[in-house]
């Protein structure tokens, strides 16, 4: 049984050589594993329960011969199978050439949002004279935001401002002046070692129960402006606020300051500029007027000094404070303030051309 056994493997393996020499497909491969391998069909499967009932010494010559020749088949089927792949692999490289020259996709890039422009360009004005600019607090207690600069707990210029409290003692800042009162307070501190003089710049979004319309919003962005020192008068707010309007909207520009109230400042002044829009002949932009309001400016009040610990007898402070959106709708022509918030991409990528 032996012999007849090793003589059935033997025409096995030289069938299979034929076979697998006949391969040209994967396909072709697949069967001759299947028929020489893996399935019912191959001899090396059924041989072992062929030679079940032979005497040991058989049982070992054969079932290694069985072993040896599956080993060889599997190794031959193995090498061929990575032939195949090598050459479906090169083919594929042929066929994906990559042009390298082509050009890609790109990326655009981002644009500075018009209302970070008017604040850099503010900065930029600002640093020069020697201003420091901060962000502060939107958070803020009812005491820096309105006792501390002149409004008292029922005062009636609080009706001018509808607010957003968080609770008893804290509000969302209606406007930029809290670091004005904070920075006074922080000063006062320092008593004798105030420096000669102070500039300082706040900016950042305040909150009001507003309704929103075109040119209104419950939260908008502020700047507001404060130099302190010994020998500072009215003049240095009218240089100031000249120059600033200046370099914003040009060296034409004009400013008229008016007569206005505001509870921290005394003298208060309201300060319009000739408009952009028509050059003070009148069009819509100024209601025919010529002018355009652009901002709340005065003395700091000296209730404001006492009030935040500063001697007003010693020192002397210019504030002005106005809408970041109203400059950016002047300078870049935008009618509806919305569009500065709704993140619209046909409108923001307009400013590409503007800032650096
Ligand atoms: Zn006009």
């Amino acid at each position: 049984m032996g012999e007849e056994m090793k003589q059935k493997i033997s025409d096995f393996k030289l069938k299979f050589d034929k076979s697998i020499k006949e391969v040209s497909t994967k396909e072709d491969l697949d069967k001759v594993r299947s028929l020489f391998v893996t399935s019912k069909e191959s001899i090396l499967i059924t041989a072992f329960s062929e030679i079940r009932s032979a005497d040991g010494a058989t049982k070992k010559v054969v079932g290694e011969l069985i072993n040896k020749t599956k080993k060889y088949f599997i190794e031959e089927i193995n090498k061929l199978n990575d032939k195949f792949q090598k050459e479906e692999y090169d083919n594929l490289l042929k066929k994906e050439k990559w042009d390298v020259s082509i050009e890609g996709l790109g990326f655009k890039p981002g644009t500075s949002h018009p209302l970070n422009l008017v604040i850099e360009e503010i900065r930029q004005i600002f640093t020069e004279l020697g201003y420091e600019m901060i962000n502060g607090t939107e958070f803020e207690t009812d005491d820096f935001c309105f006792q501390k600069l002149n409004l008292p707990i029922g005062h009636p210029a609080r009706d001018m401002q509808d607010t957003f409290y968080v609770d008893e003692n804290t509000v969302l800042r209606t406007h930029c002046t809290n670091m004005t009162s904070r920075t006074l307070s922080q000063l006062a501190k320092a008593k004798d070692s105030i420096p000669a003089n102070v500039g300082m710049l706040s900016y950042g979004n305040v909150y009001r129960r507003d309704d929103d319309d075109a040119t209104h919003s419950h939260q908008f962005m502020q700047v507001d402006g404060l130099l302190m020192g010994e020998n500072i008068s009215f003049a240095n707010l009218k240089w100031t606020l000249e120059y600033v309007c200046k370099r914003l909207f040009g060296q034409e520009t004009v400013i008229r300051m008016r007569p206005s109230f505001f509870p921290f400042t005394e003298p208060s002044a309201e300060v319009d500029i000739n408009c952009v829009g028509c050059n003070g002949a009148g069009c819509r932009i100024c209601k025919f007027s010529g002018w355009i309001e652009i901002l709340g400016s005065g003395m700091i009040a000296k209730e404001v000094f006492e009030l935040n610990g500063i001697d007003s007898n010693k020192y002397q402070a210019i504030a002005f404070g106005w809408g970041i959106e109203r400059i950016a709708m002047l300078k870049f022509g935008v009618t509806n303030i919305r569009d500065f918030y709704e993140n619209n991409n046909k409108f923001l990528k307009q400013f590409k051309f503007f800032g650096k």
